[in-house]
């Protein structure tokens, strides 16, 4: 049987549930945008004013009335059984704690068609931990995007044991739909692809500063140019926020919490929270950068 998905909704309008809500519009299909109040989402209706700006500077051809016209698909609601009422897709992105996402799943099963399917974007919460409470495990799984979204174009898809093949494909095609490269992981894993990767390399990046090995602008300039990459992992910290850094390093391992207070005194006590603050590892000019791109599948 065919999967068909066309009325989609975000949950949760925060940094990423809207930047997936107006890629959705974006890519010329209708999306509701729901958040747990009418404030909430009123206060929230300026995140997608200023992503159609962003896309306007940074995305090509988003110029001459497209990105405007992306806002007109999306609809907004704070009332959860309207939203969901006709839903093909759910995507959800809640805050990042397992009892509040399993307390909406809770209430949103029931509230769906069975057709519906549900997908979380959780970055560091299983698909098994909260498939139960889904009421349809089968018809759910893990669409995890990145953060700026039009630039880091990818969709990691993980399933979990019990999710259904056909509802894997879909949701696949759906992210193809939408510009994203899907990336297919074939078993549960904590930090899907990129986390995988990232996390340990960043970790062992802070370790070599913190230790006294290098400075950052020896550590970065050596992956550059050993490597090939346009940036080192200092570079990437910045982009990243101290504050994740931070968080992420102080739930870690002993040499990773010594990261962690390393960061605070040099770094976050002094206000230096990364690129975004205009100084973390490095100093920026905070003027928006123009990088035109087009999106590819
Ligand atoms: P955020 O705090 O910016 O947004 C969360 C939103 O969820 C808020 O608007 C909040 O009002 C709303 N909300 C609260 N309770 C809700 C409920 N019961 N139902 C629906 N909405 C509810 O958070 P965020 O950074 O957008 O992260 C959201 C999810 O996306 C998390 O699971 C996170 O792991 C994931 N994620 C975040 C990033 C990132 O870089 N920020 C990247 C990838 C994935």
């Amino acid at each position: 049987m065919t999967i068909n998905i066309n009325n989609i909704i975000a949950l949760g309008t925060g940094v990423l549930g809207s930047q997936i809500a107006y890629q959705t519009a974006y890519s010329g299909l209708e999306v509701t945008a729901y958040d747990i109040s009418e404030e909430i989402v009123k206060t929230n209706r300026k995140r997608f004013e200023e992503l159609a700006t962003r896309y306007e500077v940074e995305v090509e051809g988003a110029r001459g009335g497209r990105a405007q016209a992306a806002l007109a698909r999306i609809n907004y609601s704070w009332n959860l059984a309207d939203a969901v009422r006709d839903a093909d897709l759910v995507i959800e992105s809640a805050p990042e704690r397992l009892d509040v996402k399993r307390a909406l799943y809770t209430k949103l099963g029931p509230l769906a068609p069975e057709r519906t399917i549900f997908a979380t974007n959780s970055s560091t919460l299983l698909p098994s931990a909260l498939a139960d409470a889904t009421g349809r495990p089968d018809r759910f799984l893990a669409l995890h995007f990145a953060n700026e979204i039009w630039i880091h174009n990818i969709a990691e898809i993980m399933g979990h044991p019990g999710t259904d093949p056909a509802v894997y494909d879909a949701v696949v095609e759906f992210a193809q739909r939408i510009a994203m490269k899907p990336i297919k992981i074939r078993k549960e894993q904590p930090g899907y692809v990129v986390n995988s990767l990232l996390v340990p390399f960043l970790t062992a990046a802070q370790s070599l500063v913190a230790n006294g090995i290098a400075d950052p602008e020896t550590i970065d300039q050596t992956w550059r140019i050993a490597t090939g990459a346009p940036k080192g992992p200092l570079q990437m910290l910045d982009v990243v926020g101290l504050n994740t850094a931070y968080n992420i390093a102080a739930a870690g391992d002993e040499q990773a919490r010594a990261n962690a207070r390393y960061l605070k005194e040099h770094y976050i006590d002094q206000g230096k929270l990364g690129q975004e603050s205009g100084e973390g590892f490095y100093k920026y000019d905070t003027a928006p950068q123009v990088r035109a791109r087009t999106q590819s599948k």
